[in-house]
């Protein structure tokens, strides 16, 4: 018997084959915890704190036996057995700790950070229903919670917690740990802090509830909805609760390791990411003034040299502004602190827009970032550029030495080796696996992009996996699809400047092509994936537009062996590991300027997707290694879409009376058919929407879209060609590897070890 078998069984209590698939799972879960808890590593001095809202890690069992080199070992021990690991992978449900880009670069970056030997821990918040699941019912989005924590899970209960003081109140918090094993390094900690009060039963109709008890409802929900004062104060609340948590630890943390507490900076670094976290400044600052006796300036001191802070959109409403009564009313041991860091600000610059209160007695948490923090970074090198040219460029010209760009990654353990190990597999049989840790090497396989028999496997390779979403989508949903089809996938959060809009005008456009009768060479298979914030109107009618199409469409006989159109439920990471390896085509569409940076690009790059996107965010990055050759690139660039904004010179009525097909497409949305199967008033919002507003320009770049879009099927049918364009996709990804990115980090930022 292998010491692996043996390891289980002892976990089990029992043969493993005597066991089912749900004992397996549990035991699984004892048993690679044990292994993970013994590369955990003494502390060194300065360690590192990322403190997010939200962690997306997606499902741990196979990512955690990949990392600690016990996979292959466990499988093998299952099979003998007669189990299979696939089906106890299934029983895991996922963690519904995140949002989206923002929650699943944290993910990302926690498993390079680990992957890396360095010392860093993630910091968070353990939300029982985490995200929404989305369901849709008569052609509209349905919200219902996420039970992610019903089974058996990952949690450990460190019986640690600490008293926050909030409203006057004070609760006392939980803090639960999820070990983050490193691929081939070691095991650091994610900290998910909680409290025993919480109440599930409170949750009533859907995902709604009594957003005023706080003891009961805390930690219920990521991001509760904030279209009114409770739901707002609610956010607060949570933002408080996560840093007050974060700071206690980390003083803890500093204090047993010798710190006298003024040489903090020496034993912690701090990376907020995006402005949730912001509170941590404040009240590290409180705790060392009140609770450690450092007087005030060296406090602001000590905290500033701890801080970095990471900035991801430049959408105005995304930048947190809070009331100073709501801070009033839930942190006022906070208040008077702001108060004099605004003042401070104000004493220095005269210049309003840098100041941290307002006029309208509203915090910007951002300024709070920049003025007391050491660093500032955007997330690609178009974003930061806007950053510093525009968006920021009155704190950049204060602080020209506080401004860099670390471009996102994606960590290739989960992004390529797990979800698609019959690609990784025929890269590794060609250049040895040293591409998974130094993710550069993957340029090594270039060299074989000239050989037609390795282009020839890589269509294979692509083919099996489209087969294989379909099985996926036939059993999970009963959807069935052509596997010969091209797959042209968006999956991404919904939201009007990623504009699934305009992918949605681009599907009108061809069904009414060939209900004209020009009937395109082959069929596309067009796939959405995207849940919209529950509050979202819009985001929410542009879901509604898109499934009452995909009703159209897939009932008419005419155009079933053209076009077939998808909305499908609940993208999480899970659905994600199957997408991605199976597109042709992947959408990356947003408005030039307004995604930060994208990492879904990157994914779908790396499994050999081609990209159809804008010159935006890490879009361009990915344009300029792989070469005009091998993307389709189109529409307005940034300056011009920045242009337009500034002088208010967009008005797209204009593009609609000039362009016959774009007002066809338009009109359909309120046309008999939609109507027939839609809400009429829903689909007369959006088409007043675009044809009154149209914030995010989809009207100037619907023509380039769609002649881009139909240049890219068209060249797809030279399959030797396509090969070799998705071998380059492949091979010149390796920059997108959050290694290097966590390299960067560490290089300029951090400076641990
Ligand atoms: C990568 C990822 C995202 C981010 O996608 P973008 O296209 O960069 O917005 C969102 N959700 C999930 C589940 C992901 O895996």
């Amino acid at each position: 018997m292998s010491d692996v078998t043996g390891r289980i069984e002892a976990e089990l209590g029992k043969p493993i084959a005597q066991a089912d698939n749900k004992e397996l799972y549990r035991a699984l879960l004892g048993f690679t915890n044990k292994a993970a808890g013994e590369k955990t590593e003494h502390d060194t001095k300065k360690k590192l704190y990322y403190i997010s809202a939200e962690f997306l890690i997606g499902k741990l069992l196979s990512n955690n036996l990949i990392n600690l080199g016990l996979y292959e070992e466990v499988k093998e021990a299952l099979s003998q057995s007669g189990k299979n690991m696939a089906e106890i992978e299934e029983i895991e449900t996922e963690p519904s700790l995140g949002n989206g880009g923002l929650g699943r670069l944290a993910a990302c970056f926690v498993d390079s950070i680990a992957t890396l030997g360095l010392p860093g821990d993630g910091v968070g918040l353990n939300y029982h229903f985490g995200l929404f699941k989305q369901s849709f019912k008569d052609n509209v989005q349905v919200e219902t919670p996420d039970e992610w924590r019903s089974g058996d899970n990952w949690l450990i209960d460190t019986n640690k917690g600490y008293d926050v003081v909030m409203g006057g109140k004070t609760y006392h918090s939980r803090m639960y740990d999820l070990r983050v094993t490193g691929y081939e390094g070691v095991t650091n900690a994610l900290h998910l802090f909680d409290m025993d009060t919480v109440d599930e039963s409170i949750v009533k109709d859907g995902i709604s509830f009594d957003k005023t008890d706080i003891a009961k409802n805390l930690t219920l929900f990521l991001y509760p909805d904030d279209s009114d004062d409770d739901g707002r104060k609610l956010r607060v609340y949570q933002q408080y609760f996560m840093v007050s948590n974060a700071a206690h630890l980390i003083i803890d943390e500093a204090k047993a390791k010798g710190s006298k507490l003024n040489d903090l900076y020496d034993y912690a670094v701090i990376q907020i990411n995006d402005t949730h976290p912001t509170m941590v400044i404040p009240e590290l600052i409180r705790i060392l003034r009140d609770e450690e006796g450092i007087d005030f300036d060296a406090a602001v001191e000590i905290v500033s040299k701890c801080c970095a802070y990471t900035n991801h959109t430049i959408l105005a409403e995304a930048l947190e502004k809070w009331p100073i009564k709501y801070l009033k009313e839930i942190v006022p041991q906070l208040v008077p602190i702001i108060e004099i860091l605004d003042d401070r600000v104000r004493r220095k610059y005269s210049d309003e827009s840098v100041a941290i209160i307002d006029s309208e007695d509203r915090v910007h948490m951002a300024h709070i970032d920049i003025h007391y923090g050491f660093s500032v970074n955007g997330v690609a090198a178009l974003h930061t550029d806007i950053l510093k040219n525009t968006e920021l460029k009155n704190f950049y010209d204060l602080y020209p030495e506080k401004f860099n760009n670390k471009t996102n990654g994606i960590t290739f353990r989960r992004w390529l080796l797990a979800c698609n190990p019959e690609l990784s597999d025929f890269i590794i049989s060609k250049i040895g696996k040293d591409f998974l840790k130094h993710s550069d090497k993957l340029a090594d396989f270039e060299k074989y992009l000239g050989d037609g028999a390795v282009l020839d496997k890589l269509l294979e390779i692509k083919a099996g996996k489209k087969r294989e979403l379909c099985e996926y989508l036939k059993e999970t949903r009963g959807i069935e699809i052509d596997p010969e089809s091209i797959f042209d996938i968006q999956s991404k959060r919904l939201h009007e400047y990623k504009r699934q809009q305009l992918n949605l005008l681009w599907c009108i456009k061809r069904y009414q092509q060939i209900k004209a009768g020009m009937k395109p060479q082959r069929k596309v298979t067009v796939m959405f994936a995207s849940k919209a914030a529950p509050a979202y109107i819009i985001a929410k009618d542009i879901i509604h537009a898109i499934l009452c199409l995909q009703e159209i469409v897939n009932n008419d006989p005419d155009v079933k062996d053209y076009l077939q159109i998808l909305m499908i439920d609940n993208y999480n990471v899970t659905l994600a590991e199957k997408l991605i390896p199976a597109c042709d085509i992947s959408e990356q569409i947003s408005l030039a300027s307004k995604e930060a940076s994208g990492t879904g690009n990157m994914k779908y790059m790396l499994n050999g997707a081609l990209t159809l996107g804008t010159e935006d965010g890490a879009n361009v990055e990915i344009h300029e290694r792989v070469g005009d050759g091998n993307i389709y690139i189109f529409g307005m660039r940034s300056p011009e879409v920045i242009k337009k904004y500034a002088n208010a010179s967009y008005v797209s009525r204009d593009y609609y009376d000039k362009d016959e097909i774009l007002k066809k497409a338009v009109d359909f949305l309120i046309g008999d058919e939609m109507v027939k199967v839609g809400n009429e008033k829903q689909l007369k919002r959006l088409y007043d929407e675009l044809l009154k507003k149209d914030w995010f320009m989809t009207f100037p770049d619907f023509q380039a879209y769609s002649g881009t879009r139909e240049m890219a099927y068209s060249e797809y049918e030279n399959r030797k060609g396509w090969a070799k364009k998705m071998g380059i996709n492949i091979v010149r990804a390796g920059f997108f590897s959050s290694d290097r990115t966590i390299e960067e980090y560490n290089r300029d930022i951090w400076k641990l070890k």
